[in-house]
């Protein structure tokens, strides 16, 4: 294949793709929970190895950025976060995903540790904070959405003269397909467009603007409770649920009003139906799921690929994050794995779709040719594709 106006293409398309990195691929694993035999060993601030338990030689995966265990909050933040955050404040719109298997620490990452429920005894206290849920989640330890915020607002404070910006969140769950609304949870909500598609909007969604961090940490923390929770024979209390924050800064200038918007996305578990025994009403979220993360990872690969369409409309998730992902939009990818041995198939998996997600970029960095990289998400989804058929 390849004329004189193919060849044209593919330099526009090598250009403009390298210009611009839209999508940054970190993985990040999670401390040992107990003292068990690893998988996974991390070799470099961009590379582990990893151990399939066979006589094999582990076998060695790079990204973009690999955080150990022992890597702090803010480390993760500075690296995957911050530079989307001058962005926003630009009036572009970004995107984080933290992906992963139910325990794999995309919450922990996002938020921070989730207080424990108390003991019976404890019950009776009254309630503490005005949203009347636990704030006490260290400094050190909260996670990139709360971090994200203060950043914004610590820029504000710095750069913008009074009143001229304001900072809104909203902060939703999309379960079975069902949107709601997790700082006023009630029924499922709807999407709108408006005619041309252009935008999307969610009826109903609360928009709550703040500047308090205690009272951030409080409404986040009392929307992550009421994220749908239901048992699953890989964790008691995984979540089957993909919560989505968006920050909203507008700020009014001489020539107008700027928006730009960044999405933090705590995804639901990645795992696989088979894996967790999942029947009736667990499959069918397990392939609602699923289908989200396929059109998810169907719409970044386009996206990275520079293709002229991108279809937006095979989940909700992305049809919400459509004005996150089109335009220029820096989209991060944090793909979560568990160091031990008895995760090792899903952090195989999580390794394998993280690997795919960067290889795209390294390989538009190398110039790869527009025309051949076409059929490279093709082949990939087909067989995720087929494995999702056998599991239904
Ligand atoms: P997920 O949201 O992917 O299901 P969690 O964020 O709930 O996983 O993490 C599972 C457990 O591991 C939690 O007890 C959490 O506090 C802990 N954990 C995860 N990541 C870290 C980390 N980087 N440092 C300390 N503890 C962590
Ligand atoms: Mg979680």
């Amino acid at each position: 294949s390849g004329g004189s106006t193919s060849s044209q293409g593919r330099a526009i398309a090598t250009a403009q793709t390298t210009q611009d990195e839209r999508l940054v691929v970190a993985v990040r694993v999670r401390p040992s929970l107990e003292a068990a035999e690893r998988c996974i060993d991390v070799i470099s601030g961009g590379s582990l190895l990893y151990d399939d338990g066979s006589k094999n030689r582990p076998r060695q995966y790079s990204y973009d950025h690999v955080f150990r265990e022992n890597d702090t909050q803010e480390q993760v933040y500075k690296t995957t976060t911050a530079p989307l955050v001058r962005d926003v404040l630009s009036g572009f719109n970004a995107a984080v995903f933290a992906y992963g298997a139910t325990g794999s620490g995309k919450t922990h990452t996002m938020l921070g540790p989730v207080p424990r429920k108390k003991p019976a005894t404890s019950d009776r206290a009254p309630p503490t904070a005005a949203s009347g849920c636990e704030t006490d989640v260290s400094s050190q330890d909260i996670g990139l959405m709360v971090r994200a915020i203060e950043d914004i607002f610590a820029h504000i404070e710095s750069v913008e003269e009074e009143g001229a910006c304001k900072v809104s969140i909203s902060y939703l769950e999309i379960y079975n397909e069902l949107i709601r609304d997790l700082l006023n949870p009630g029924g499922p909500l709807e999407l709108r467009e408006d005619n041309r598609g252009q935008r999307i909007t969610v009826a109903g969604l609360s928009e709550i603007t703040t500047s308090s961090r205690k009272e951030v940490v409080g409404l986040l923390m009392k929307g992550n409770k009421a994220r749908t929770m239901e048992p699953t024979a890989a964790n008691q209390t995984s979540s089957r649920s993909h919560a989505l924050l968006s920050i909203t800064v507008q700020t009014r200038t001489p020539l107008g009003t700027k928006q730009g918007r960044l999405f933090l996305t705590d995804l639901a578990g990645s795992e696989r139906a088979k894996k967790t025994k999942n029947r009736g009403k667990r499959l069918q979220e397990g392939a609602h799921i699923n289908r989200s993360l396929l059109a998810l990872g169907n719409c970044i690969n386009a996206l990275s690929g520079g293709a002229r369409y991108v279809n937006y409309r095979d989940s909700k998730l992305t049809r919400l994050l459509k004005e996150a992902l089109s335009g220029r939009c820096k989209t991060v990818m944090i793909a979560h794995v568990a160091p031990e041995s008895k995760h090792r198939d899903e952090t195989k998996n999580t390794l394998v779709y993280a690997d795919r997600a960067n290889s795209i970029t390294t390989k538009l960095q190398n110039s790869v040719y527009i025309d051949e990289f076409k059929d490279f998400p093709t082949k990939h989804y087909q067989s995720l594709v087929s494995e999702l058929r056998d599991e239904v």
